[in-house]
C-alpha cells in the first residue's frame, strides 16, 4: 500500500512529450506546446477552471440568449426536425421548476436514441435565438431515468483552453490518457498512508483523479488541497534547500558577546526600544551568537526604526572584532544612513566609511583604505560597496537595506566570501505573513508591526477629480506656511488616448498657475542618475517646494519638513505602493496630509483611509489583487506562480508545507537518504526549471 521508498530516475514516464499521448499528433503537440503543455506531466496538472453540474444549474426560464448555460430539466417531449437543406435537428424540451425551453442538436438525429421523454437531463451550452429560445448543448447527461439515479452527481469539467486547442480537444485527449496518466502519478505518492492521515491529505493520484473526472463537485476540494499542499510543498523543499545553502553550508561566525559597544549604544538612545524592535534584536543576536550563518529578513513597516536595530546587529560585529557593511539602493539612502548612524553612534569610538560611487577620486581611495585596514569598522554605501573589489579586513555581517530593489545575486556579492558574514535583509514593504512564507521561506523572518509610540499620524483622504481645485489650494497654503509637498502622477507623460494628467503635464501648467513663484521641480525615473539626486537633494535641503513626480520618490527618503502628498489616479496604484508613497510624508514633528484622487475606487482607496498599518493593507491588497499584481506592482525578481494553492485560504498548508520541508532538509540537506530518494526525484522532475537555482543537481 505505501510508497515504496526505491530510487526513482529523475525522469519519468510523465516527462515525456506530451505528443506521444494518445490522439495527440505532432500538429496538437505544437499547439498544446503553445500553451505551456510541453510534456505529459503537464497535460496531467491542466487544472479545470471551472466545473458544472446539477448544483450550478440556470433555471430554465432565466437562460437568456447569448449567455452559455447549463441546465437540469426533464425531457416533456422529443422529436427529430427537418430542414429545408437536408439537415435533420434532434430536438427536446425541457422543463423545471420555473419553465421550459427547447434544446437543439443540429445534424445529430442519433442523440434521440439514448433520451427518453421523462428522463432527468443534464445540458450545457449556448443560448441561441432560432425560432426562439434553444439551447445548443455542447454536451448532456441523463441524471436519473425512471426515477433511478444514473448519473446524479455528473460534473462537467471546463479546462482553460485556447483558439488552437479547443474545449472538446483537451476533454477528449484528458479523457482517453487519463487512467494512464493517473497511474504514473501513482508511483510519485511521496505521502506514506500515516502521514497523509496525519495531514488529513487524500492521495495524490487519486486527487488528479478527482480533479478531472470528479464524480461529485464536493469531490474536488479535497482534491485541490492535496495539490495544493504538493505544489506548496516542493516550492519550499526548493527553499530550504536554498536556505541551507545559505546558514549552513558554509561555515558561521560564533560572535562574542562583549557589549562594550552594544550596552553603550542602549544608554544612550534618546528613546526607548518599542517591544517590537527588542523582539526583533532578540532574534538578530540569537542568530548572531549561534555558529550557524544568519539569512534574516527584518519586516518592518515605515517608520518602525529598523536602522537602529541594524546599527545594534552591526555593533555585535565591530564589538567580536568583525566589520560590517549596510548597503542601501541609492546614494541619497546610503548618505541618509551614513547621517543617522553617525548621530546615533554620537562619541562612539566606532569609525564608518560611506562609500557612493559619485564619492570624488581621493575621498573614495582613503574611505577604501581605511576599510581594507580595517580602521574603519562600518562601510556604509551603495552598491559601489560591492563593485570594484572593495577589500574589507575582516567583514563579518551585511546588512541590505530595502531588499526588493537588489537581486538575490547582489546580496551574495557582498556575502560570499570569507569569512562569510551574516546577512540581515531589511525590508519596508510589509507583507502578510503567507506571502512572506511562500516568497522568502529561504530566510528567517522578523516582524516589526509597531511604530514607535508618539507619532503624529497621517491623515488621508480620498477625494473625486472635481475636488482637485480645492486640493491644490490646500498644498499651496501648506506650502506658504513653509511647508513642502509632493505632487505624484501615474504617468511621465499625457497619455494621449486618456488625456489624463501627467506629471510633465501638471509641472508645465502648475508652476504657473496654483504655484506661480514657488519653486517647483519634476522628477521622474527617466531622468539621468545625477539629476535625480540633485533634484532629491535640493528638496531635502529645502531648495524646492514642491516636487512634481511618479513613483521615483518611493524609496526611503527622509524629508521631515514635507507634510503633503497627493497622488493623481490613484486608482492605478496598489493599495501597499500608496502605503509606501505616503511614508514619504509625516516624518517630521508636523502631521501629514495626504489626499488621494480617484474617480470610481473609493471603496479599494478607502482601506488607506482607514488604517496606517502596513501589514494590514498589504493583506487587504493580496485579497482584492491576488498575488500576482502585489509583486508585480514592487518589481519582485522572484514570482510566485500558484495553480492550486491560495495564499489566503491555505494558510495551515503553507505552514505544515514549511514546517515539514525544513525538517526534512535540516536532517538531510542533499535528500540523500534512502527514504528521501523519492522526494529527491519529485523535486527534480516538478521543478526542472528552477532546481538549478537552488543547486538541485
Ligand atoms: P525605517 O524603519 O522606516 O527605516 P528609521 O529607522 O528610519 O525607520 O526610523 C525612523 C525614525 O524613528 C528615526 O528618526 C529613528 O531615530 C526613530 N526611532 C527609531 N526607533 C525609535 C523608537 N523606539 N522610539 C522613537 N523613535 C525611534
Ligand atoms: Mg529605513
Amino acid at each position: 500500500m505505501s510508497a515504496a521508498p526505491s530510487p526513482l530516475p529523475a525522469l519519468g514516464p510523465l516527462d515525456k512529450p506530451v505528443g506521444f499521448l494518445k490522439g495527440v499528433g505532432p500538429r496538437w503537440a505544437e499547439a498544446l506546446g503553445r500553451m505551456g503543455i510541453l510534456c505529459a506531466r503537464d497535460l496531467l496538472y491542466h487544472a479545470p477552471r471551472d466545473y458544472d453540474d446539477a448544483s450550478t444549474v440556470t433555471p430554465a426560464a432565466l437562460a437568456t440568449v447569448g449567455a452559455d448555460v447549463a441546465v437540469v430539466g426533464r425531457i416533456r417531449n422529443t422529436g427529430v426536425v427537418p430542414t429545408r437543406s437536408g439537415l435533420k435537428i434532434f430536438q427536446a424540451v425541457l422543463e423545471d421548476d420555473s419553465g421550459a425551453v427547447t434544446c437543439s442538436w443540429p445534424g445529430q438525429p442519433w442523440v434521440g436514441r439514448t433520451l427518453r421523454k421523462g428522463d432527468r437531463l443534464l445540458v450545457r451550452g449556448p443560448v441561441k435565438f432560432f425560432h426562439g429560445r434553444q439551447i445548443q448543448p455542447r454536451e448532456h447527461a441523463v441524471l436519473s431515468r425512471d426515477g433511478q439515479a444514473a448519473n446524479e452527481g455528473k460534473v462537467f469539467v471546463v479546462y482553460p483552453a485556447s483558439e488552437d486547442v479547443p474545449q472538446w480537444f483537451l476533454r477528449r485527449t484528458i479523457g482517453r490518457n487519463l487512467d494512464w496518466l493517473v497511474q504514473q502519478a501513482r508511483q510519485e505518492e511521496f505521502l506514506e498512508p500515516k502521514e497523509r492521515a496525519a495531514l488529513d491529505l487524500m492521495e495524490s493520484a487519486a486527487a488528479l483523479e478527482a480533479l478531472h473526472r470528479p464524480r461529485a463537485r464536493a469531490d474536488t476540494e479535497p482534491a485541490r488541497r492535496r495539490l495544493a499542499f504538493d505544489e506548496l510543498f516542493f516550492e519550499q523543499l526548493l527553499q530550504a534547500r536554498a536556505r541551507h545553502d545559505a546558514t549552513r553550508a558554509k561555515p558561521g561566525i560564533a560572535f562574542e558577546r562583549s557589549n562594550e559597544l552594544v550596552k553603550r549604544l542602549y544608554e544612550s538612545l534618546p528613546f526607548a526600544l518599542t517591544k517590537a524592535q527588542i523582539g526583533a534584536l532578540r532574534e538578530i543576536m540569537a542568530d548572531m551568537s549561534s555558529e550557524r550563518r544568519m539569512n534574516r529578513m527584518l519586516q518592518g513597516d515605515v517608520g518602525s526604526g529598523k536602522t537602529v536595530v541594524a546599527l545594534f546587529a552591526m555593533l555585535r560585529a565591530v564589538e567580536a572584532g568583525y566589520q560590517a557593511a549596510l548597503m542601501a539602493p541609492t546614494e541619497i539612502l546610503a548618505e541618509q544612513h551614513a547621517r543617522s548612524v553617525a548621530k546615533l553612534l554620537g562619541d562612539l569610538p566606532v569609525e564608518a566609511a560611506t562609500m557612493t560611487g559619485s564619492a570624488a577620486g581621493r575621498r573614495r581611495e582613503k574611505e577604501r583604505a581605511h576599510v581594507a585596514s580595517g580602521r574603519a569598522r562600518l562601510a556604509i554605501g551603495t552598491h559601489a560597496l560591492i563593485q570594484e573589489g572593495v577589500e574589507f579586513e575582516a567583514l563579518g555581517l551585511v546588512v541590505v537595506d530595502e531588499q526588493h530593489r537588489f537581486g538575490v545575486r547582489q546580496r551574495l556579492a557582498l556575502a560570499n566570501r570569507e569569512p562569510w558574514p551574516d546577512l540581515l535583509v531589511m525590508s519596508a514593504t510589509p507583507i502578510p505573513r503567507s506571502m512572506s512564507m511562500a516568497l522568502h521561506g529561504d530566510m528567517d523572518m522578523s516582524v516589526m508591526d509597531e511604530l514607535p509610540a508618539g507619532r503624529r499620524p497621517v491623515t488621508t483622504r480620498v477625494v473625486r477629480s472635481a475636488e482637485r481645485e480645492g486640493v491644490l489650494a490646500e498644498v499651496a497654503r501648506a506650502v506658504a506656511e513653509g511647508r513642502q509637498a509632493y505632487l505624484v502622477y501615474p504617468a511621465i507623460e499625457e497619455q494621449e488616448r486618456d488625456g489624463l494628467p501627467s506629471a510633465e503635464a501638471a509641472f508645465e501648467r502648475l508652476k504657473d498657475a496654483e504655484f506661480a513663484g514657488r519653486r517647483l521641480a519634476l522628477l521622474h525615473g527617466r531622468l539621468p542618475g545625477a539629476e535625480k539626486d540633485r533634484i532629491m537633494r535640493a528638496f531635502q535641503a529645502g531648495r524646492i517646494d514642491v516636487l512634481v513626480a511618479t513613483t521615483v520618490v518611493e524609496v526611503g527618503v527622509d524629508v521631515p519638513n514635507a507634510t503633503v502628498m497627493v497622488v493623481e489616479q490613484a486608482e492605478r496604484f496598489g493599495l501597499s505602493q500608496l502605503h509606501q508613497l505616503r511614508g514619504r510624508i509625516g516624518r517630521g514633528t508636523e502631521a501629514g496630509l495626504c489626499v488621494l484622487i480617484s474617480d470610481g475606487a473609493e471603496e479599494r482607496l478607502g482601506v488607506l483611509a482607514r488604517t496606517t498599518d502596513g501589514f494590514e493593507i498589504a493583506s487587504e491588497d493580496l485579497r482584492l489583487r491576488g498575488p500576482g499584481d502585489l509583486f508585480g506592482a514592487q518589481q519582485h525578481g522572484h514570482a510566485v506562480k500558484l495553480k492550486f494553492a491560495d495564499l489566503f485560504q491555505d494558510r495551515d498548508l503553507l505552514q505544515l508545507a514549511q514546517e515539514r520541508a525544513r525538517g526534512i532538509v535540516d536532517a538531510d540537506p542533499a535528500l540523500a537518504a534512502k527514504r528521501n530518494q523519492i522526494l529527491l526525484a519529485c523535486l527534480q522532475r516538478r521543478c526542472r526549471d528552477r532546481a538549478g537555482l537552488f543547486g538541485v543537481g
